[in-house]
């Protein structure tokens, strides 16, 4: 359906070219591994805006398909279910990987998709994390940190696990002459996130809809900086187009405790939201703050969306989902 632009661009890639800018207006056929995820969603719904033909690859481990319901009518958009650890055959112009189970088959999960790229000549980009600097002696965290990662700790297997994909991604960019990127992205908020899957804000969010104590873990003078998802979209999608492999920190410089956290999430649901201490999870990074001078600097990228605005767009979905899906398990 789309082979008009398969030959000359593919064979382009392959001869070590790299995108003209002038693709920049022509449609591209896009991998997003997890695109039914939170991040990958919204990532579809800018790629397939612009007039992209996207191909989502997701095993809605935590994903799901109504995030991408708006798009079911559309000729645009095709949904794999498909396990990333098993091998794919696809053809691509630009892979964005996101499918990321916690796990070590994240590595397999990596392996895979740039040996895709290889075969087809995309260019590949890993959303790595934050993660990879672990609990960091250096504040704020630049790119050229080595990090300090606990290799036995309870949150290593996430953390090695994006560090060897990152490892992987080099080796195959310098070994392969793969265009590739990589992306660390800083913690992210937004619409469609999992309202269970225990993070901190999803968390805080919602226990106050819901009228239950946010949970404080430890003190709650550890911080966090956190990101608007529309923001982390702008910022993979330049790094995709620009020439830079990076790796770029994306996140949001503006650094919370979790008990500020906890007050701006007061201020914007239930001022009158209790606060609940329970005991820290072990090896939980003391503070976390992105340095994006290289960003800002090569890709012209810095957020623009603050906590407090994004707050608010993030209540109302939430807001819909936890009600409207009670109202369901009632019904
Ligand atoms: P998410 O869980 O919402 O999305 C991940 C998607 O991948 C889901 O749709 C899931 O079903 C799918 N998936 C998982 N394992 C798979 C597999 N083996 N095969 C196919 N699909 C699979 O998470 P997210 O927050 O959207 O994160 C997207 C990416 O960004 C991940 O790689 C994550 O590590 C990275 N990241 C996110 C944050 C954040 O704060 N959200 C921070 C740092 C890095
Ligand atoms: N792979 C894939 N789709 C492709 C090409 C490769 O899933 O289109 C997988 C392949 O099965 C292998 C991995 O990617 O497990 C790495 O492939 P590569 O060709 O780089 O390594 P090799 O197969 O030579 O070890
Ligand atoms: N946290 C918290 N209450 C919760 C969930 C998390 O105080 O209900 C803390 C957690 O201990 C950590 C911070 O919030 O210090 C961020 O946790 P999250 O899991 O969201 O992100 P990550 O630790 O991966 O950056």
């Amino acid at each position: 359906q789309f082979s008009y632009l398969y030959d000359d661009q593919i064979s382009h890639f392959r001869a070590g070219g790299r995108v003209p800018l002038g693709l920049k207006n022509k449609r591209l056929r896009v991998l997003v591994t997890g695109g039914a995820g939170f991040v990958g969603s919204h990532l579809v719904d800018r790629l397939i805006a612009r007039g992209d033909s996207v191909i989502v690859v997701d095993n809605f481990f935590t994903g799901r398909k109504e995030n991408l319901v708006q798009h079911f009518t559309s000729h645009r958009l095709e949904l794999i279910r498909h396990d990333v650890v098993e091998p794919i055959l696809l053809e691509v112009d630009q892979i964005y990987h996101l499918a990321c189970p916690a796990s070590p088959t994240n590595v397999m999960g990596t392996l895979n998709m740039l040996g895709l790229a290889k075969r087809v000549g995309a260019r590949f980009l890993l959303t790595s994390t934050s993660e990879v600097y672990g609990d960091p002696l250096e504040h704020p965290q630049t790119e050229t940190y080595w990090g300090n990662v606990n290799p036995i700790g309870v949150r290593s297997c996430y953390d090695e696990g994006k560090r060897t994909a990152e490892t992987l991604t080099m080796d195959y960019h310098r070994g392969l002459n793969l265009e590739v990127r990589i992306a660390r992205i800083f913690n992210t908020y937004g619409p469609r996130m999992c309202t269970d899957d225990g993070r901190v804000v999803s968390n805080f969010v919602a226990q106050a809809l819901r009228k239950e104590p946010l949970t404080v873990y430890g003190d709650g003078k550890q911080t966090r900086s956190f990101q608007y998802v529309s923001d982390l979209v702008e910022g993979l999608m330049r790094l995709m187009e620009g020439e830079h492999v990076g790796p770029f920190n994306l996140g949001n410089p503006g650094e919370f405790t979790m008990l500020e956290l906890a007050k701006v999430v007061q201020d914007t649901i239930d001022p009158n939201a209790k606060i609940e201490f329970r005991p820290n999870t072990e090896d939980d990074p003391h503070k976390r703050k992105p340095d994006i001078s290289r960003a800002k600097e090569l890709l012209g990228w810095e957020p623009t969306v603050s906590l407090r605005d994004g707050l608010p767009r993030m209540v109302s979905d939430f807001r819909q989902r936890i009600f409207g899906d009670e109202k369901e398990t009632v019904g």
